[in-house]
């Protein structure tokens, strides 16, 4: 293996274990109903081709600690067309939420957003040790911000998918909360995934 390829998975693991210990969040986790203790996951090794950049951990996924351990996993998976053992195959599929961390509910027990500060100190040294990364699959607005450098609505983003594709997909959140949501674009189910599932297709071959 050349001397660089070992380099960069060296530092990849360093990486990896100083966010696995990262603890800036413990106060304002531990302030929250469910008072959580950090537990960051960390889900990517540095020959990914496919990017899943997602919002933060529910409280499922902080239980498991692997990525999309839920419902909008599964569905998630679904409008990929990949077999769990697919999706959790970290040679070639990278999850990096904005949060590593699961934020605790709000009043109306929805998720809370990622902290801002996590993006802030981790994502961008993340995206330096994904260099093959060939599809970004951008979960959320969260994310959509992120990797676009574009605020509005992700009704909209979505809707402008052919603007990014092949190499973005913006997509709303697999939640059961946007079940409405797809009812009422049904364009989404059958105009964009019939395209990205053909992308998520021809990198995993
Ligand atoms: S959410 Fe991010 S910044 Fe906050 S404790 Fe977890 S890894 Fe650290």
């Amino acid at each position: 293996m050349p001397v660089s390829k070992v380099e960069t998975i060296g530092t990849a693991q360093q990486l990896k274990d100083r966010i696995r210990s990262c603890r800036i969040c413990a106060e304002r986790f531990a302030a929250t109903a469910t008072a959580h203790d950090p537990r960051p996951v960390v889900w990517f090794r540095p020959s990914a081709r496919i990017l899943i950049a997602g919002q933060a951990p529910g409280l499922r996924v902080h239980e498991s600690g692997r990525p999309f351990t839920d419902p909008s996993g599964d569905r998630l998976r679904a409008w990929l067309g990949l077999t769990e053992a697919a999706f959790y195959d970290k040679d070639r599929v990278a999850v990096v939420p904005m949060g590593f961390c699961f934020p605790g509910y709000n009043g109306k027990k929805a998720d809370l957003p990622p902290p801002a500060v996590c993006g802030k100190t981790w994502h961008d040294q993340v995206m330096e040790h994904l260099p093959d990364v060939r599809l970004k699959v951008l979960v959320g607005a969260h994310a959509q911000r992120y990797h676009l450098g574009i605020k509005g609505p992700v009704t909209e983003l979505v809707r402008g998918w052919r603007d990014h594709a092949p190499q973005v997909f913006p997509l709303p959140h697999p939640s059961w909360r946007n079940t409405g949501w797809l009812k009422k674009n049904p364009w989404f189910e059958a105009e964009l995934l019939p395209v990205l599932r053909a992308r998520v297709k021809e990198l995993m071959t």
